[in-house]
């Protein structure tokens, strides 16, 4: 492997740094900040995602509070947990761990979260702000892969970025937050997806590629131009394998590549209570 490695342990670290920092300050002025989440049905890998959250908000001193729902309660135990979780004055944040089992109305739950306390910044209203590029929170995944960016100095600005996949929590989010001004933004933004035919064509001729497709090394050496930066957002599992979008072989072309474990991950956490923190500024009084 020739590609440097777009690492996100050491720039998700210093995030919860900042994180921890906050919550010390918050808890000295008499507030404990607290992240809800919502757990439906029994998908193994969703559930893991939401112990690894309670474990890290454990860690940097942000209150735990959690609804877990089974399969078959239906739609209105999930409205019920949302409007508990707007109501609840200890839960600052909260989110609705995706994907819902059938039978749930995903979109109609966001909806009725408050705003401010979407941690995933998924709710339509924040959705906006961020196509009018109003401050809120930003979807968490997109927000660290940018983060990254930021961190490892890699230029997104007037550079050409392809990014594999429109879906809701990551490629359109990422395609927003690349194309707006700011920093490590104002690029050049394709998105593809699967009625594009011949999508390598964009691929190769891009400067940054993002996978957010969720299939198994879906991006391989031949679609990507020698010495692009490569990023696997989209993940799979194979039983308790985690399997990226970009083949490990990219590593060989490309100038800098996620690593299969610890690339985007850690950062989804990290942004995750980064927001809960902002929502709980937000609502301190004064
Ligand atoms: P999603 O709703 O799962 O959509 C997947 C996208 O991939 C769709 O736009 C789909 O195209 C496209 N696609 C599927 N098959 C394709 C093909 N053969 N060729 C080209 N495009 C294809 O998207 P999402 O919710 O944004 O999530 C995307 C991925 O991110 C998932 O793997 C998820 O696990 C991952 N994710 C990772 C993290 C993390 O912490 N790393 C966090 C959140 C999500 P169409 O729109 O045409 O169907």
């Amino acid at each position: 492997m020739s590609a440097q490695l777009l690492a996100g342990g050491p720039v998700a670290e210093a995030v919860l740094g900042e994180v921890k920092q906050r919550v010390d300050e918050m808890k000295a002025a008499g507030v404990t900040p607290g992240l809800g989440t919502i757990l439906v049905g029994d998908d193994g890998p969703s559930a893991s995602y939401v112990r690894n959250k309670h474990r890290t908000c454990e860690q940097v001193g942000i209150a735990s509070h959690h609804h877990e729902i089974s399969a078959d309660a239906g739609q209105q135990t999930l409205l019920d947990a949302v409007r508990d979780f707007n109501e609840n004055p200890e839960v600052d944040g909260y989110i609705i761990q995706s994907p819902v089992p059938d039978g749930f109305d995903f979109n109609e739950s966001l909806a009725l979260m408050d705003p401010a306390k979407d941690a995933d910044g998924l709710h339509p209203m924040n959705l906006g702000r961020l196509v009018l590029q109003e401050p809120g929170p930003v979807p968490c995944t997109p927000a660290g892969i940018q983060a990254m960016f930021l961190h490892y100095d890699i230029e997104v600005a007037g550079k050409n970025v392809v990014v594999v996949g429109r879906g809701p929590t990551l490629g359109r989010p990422m395609s927003l937050l690349m194309a707006n001004k700011g920093d490590a933004a104002n690029a050049a933004v394709t998105v593809v997806h699967s009625r594009v035919p011949n999508l390598a064509d964009y691929t190769r001729n891009a400067d940054v590629v993002i996978g957010a497709v969720g299939i198994p090394s879906f991006i391989t050496p031949d679609m990507v131009r020698p010495g692009a930066v490569v990023v696997s957002g989209g993940i799979s599992w194979e039983g308790k394998k985690l399997l990226p979008d970009v083949d490990e072989s990219v590593g060989e072309v490309a100038s800098w590549i996620t690593p299969r474990l610890g690339g985007v991950g850690p950062m989804t956490i990290a942004m995750l209570l980064r927001n809960t923190i902002w929502a709980a500024e937000a609502r301190m009084p004064g």
